[in-house]
């Protein structure tokens, strides 16, 4: 949006205004007897500090409430931004002036922009995108046009397995806009930034008895940068316990594709234990394959409750076995929103786990983030959670920080902190426990249509669950994909597909939708499965039906060219509630994975790259 607000001329133009303020000072500081980088810069001057008494003057600066960059020896590093004004110039060289105990140069502001050989001479953000907004009336309207695309949770429930895609409270979001918050930088002084530092240890506290764990690392900027550092500090005991060489990490074949990619890029091996026709660890793969391994066996990565939607009632077997042949058990903690106040992963003998702040603790997600993931750990690895080059956080034996900032995206930990302090320790067992309930409502509701795949002994689920639509294909042609779209002409977006079972929808309600949505939710899966039913019996077409034409449009709906074998009322209003709540998506259907197979450029042709 800032790409689109200002375009090029507008980044151009901010641009030349930082680097000619950066020349300003440089020249201000020159003429004070300064050593200077002098290579050509943009917007960060480099002051050779060998001879200065850095800690007086970072303490002068202090004082007049100016951060430099400080952290590198005998340098200081200044950065200049287009919020820097002259005065701010101004002051800095009158400090430096002070501390030298020299008169203040006149700064002489330049205009002169030349970036030698290292000037950009190509041209850049031709898209129209970067051209049309430039007023906040035409960007407003960009912005808002794109919202009406999105079929997203201020229309409907998003039923999102394994994502939990919960409430993010106006409460909990407000205060990150508070520039008290939002002004603050990573890397200031900790005595600088006490209230957010008290947030951080309330939230690092909250976390570890959530989850039952000694310590909690917030560095992790997502679920898979989670499992990452979890894996690293399993890494780090095993060294220092002189057992270095342990580097197996098992998981189950129903593990979520980010477990064994984190695995990998943290050195490890991985080894691929069954699932059973029922979900549950095939308890004897897996002690064949403990067997195998034991010598090098680094850990054990599983789900729990289980990417299947299950409590796996032998877990606590499994961790055992693993301690016992010398491994240690990280607990992917995506689904914790079936734990909180329940349960914990302490309890069932984990020794480190993520949590998905952005799903089970109300920060916002979809977009791609910001996440936070951050690790809680049993005491013998709290020594091991990651530092930072700059701030110091972590255990005294710390690796090596996993994200550059400190905290990772502190700023979002306000929601999950207002979050916790809202619901408090009943409030958040209660979400839970409604959670649960809805998905077994759900269950209790859907398994009259439809065949659920995966429940406990006592015919229950966790917080999710999978119904299956293979059956299908073989008769009515329909798959899964067209129960996704059609969903969209009911207002609903689909739950997650075909993870982690391929053909079937994983379903999770979470706590923060009523009944009446869940209800609504139910009847459009009831009404698809009646719309299945008339093709399986010769009464819709197998090819040209509701189904598979689906998502309708807008545009098709009121065309004046109507072929399809059904009414338009059918296509768009299949319920009476639709009326209501309609929602049209903005285009038909695309080759879902032709997209994702080939790479489409929508922008200026290659030729015009020659
Ligand atoms: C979401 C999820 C992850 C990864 O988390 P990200 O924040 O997306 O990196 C890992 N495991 C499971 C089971 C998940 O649902």
């Amino acid at each position: 949006m800032y790409g689109a607000y200002h375009g090029k001329d507008g980044l151009v133009s901010i641009a030349k205004d930082i680097h000619t303020k950066a020349k300003t000072l440089s020249q201000g500081l020159q003429q004070l007897g300064l050593k200077l980088n002098e290579n050509p810069f943009f917007d960060t001057l480099c002051i050779d500090a060998s001879t200065l008494d850095t800690l007086g003057l970072k303490a002068l600066l202090e004082e007049n409430q100016i951060n430099l960059n400080f952290f590198i020896k005998d340098k200081i590093i200044i950065a200049i931004d287009q919020t820097t004004s002259l005065e701010d110039l101004k002051t800095l060289v009158d400090l430096f002036a002070d501390f030298l105990e020299k008169d203040s140069p006149i700064l002489k502001e330049t205009t002169e922009v030349d970036f030698g050989k290292l000037g950009r001479t190509s041209d850049f953000m031709n898209h129209k995108v970067f051209k049309d907004y430039h007023t906040e009336t035409e960007l407003m309207r960009y912005i808002k046009g794109l919202e009406r695309k999105d079929l997203s949770l201020n229309h409907s429930m998003i039923a999102l397995g394994s994502c939990t895609m919960k409430l993010n409270a106006a409460t909990e979001l407000l205060p990150l806009s508070w520039p008290e918050f939002g002004g603050i930088h990573p890397f200031v002084p900790k005595e600088q930034a006490q209230g957010f530092q008290k947030l951080i240890s309330e939230l690092e506290k909250d976390l570890s008895t959530c989850t039952g764990f000694y310590a909690t690392s917030l560095q992790p900027n997502s679920g898979a940068q989670g499992e990452y550092a979890g894996l690293m500090v399993i890494s780090a005991y095993h060294k220092t316990n002189g057992q270095g060489h342990r580097n197996i990490a098992l998981m189950p074949a129903s593990a979520h594709g980010t477990n064994p990619a984190s695995a990998v890029l943290a050195g490890m091996k991985v080894v691929v234990v069954k699932n059973l026709e029922n979900g549950h660890i095939d308890l004897e793969d897996l002690k064949e394959k403990v067997a195998q391994y034991k010598d090098n066996l680094a850990c054990l990565m599983v789900t729990y409750p289980s990417t299947y939607g299950v409590f796996d009632e032998e877990i606590k077997e499994v961790t055992e076995l693993i301690h016992q042949n010398g491994g240690q058990v990280y607990m992917d903690g995506a689904n914790m929103n079936a734990q909180v106040g329940l349960t914990n992963p302490a309890n069932i003998g984990a020794d480190v786990c993520h949590l998905n702040l952005h799903k089970t603790f109300a920060i916002p997600h979809g977009g791609g983030g910001p996440g936070v993931g951050p690790i809680c750990v049993a005491k013998h690895l709290a020594p091991f959670l990651p530092s930072n080059a700059n701030i110091k956080t972590g255990g005294e034996n710390a690796i090596a920080g996993i994200s550059s900032a400190p905290y990772g995206s502190a700023l979002v930990l306000i929601i999950s902190y207002t979050y916790i302090k809202l619901l408090g320790p009943d409030g958040l067992k209660k979400s839970t426990q409604t959670a649960i309930l809805s998905a077994n409502y759900l269950k209790s509701q859907l398994e009259k249509h439809y065949n659920v795949l995966y429940q406990n002994h006592n015919g229950a689920v966790a917080h999710e669950l999978i119904i299956d639509f293979r059956p299908f294909k073989a008769q009515s042609g329909i798959e899964v994909v067209d129960v996704a779209k059609r969903l969209m002409d009911y207002g609903f977006h689909a739950p997650t597909v075909s993870f982690p079972v391929a053909g079937t929808l994983m379903i999770e309600p979470t706590e923060s939708e009523s009944k009446q949505e869940i209800d609504r939710f139910i009847s459009a899966l009831v009404e698809i499965r009646k719309e299945i039913e008339e093709i399986e019996t010769g009464k819709a077409d197998k090819e040209n039906n509701v189904l598979k034409n689906s998502p309708h449009t807008l545009e098709q709906i009121s065309g004046d060219n109507w072929d399809f074998p059904y009414s338009r009322q059918k296509a768009a209003f299949p319920l009476e509630w639709i009326k209501e709540r309609k929602f049209f998506a903005s285009v038909n259907r695309i080759d879902d994975a032709y997209g994702d197979r080939n790479l489409v450029c929508a922008c200026v042709p290659t030729e015009a790259y020659q």
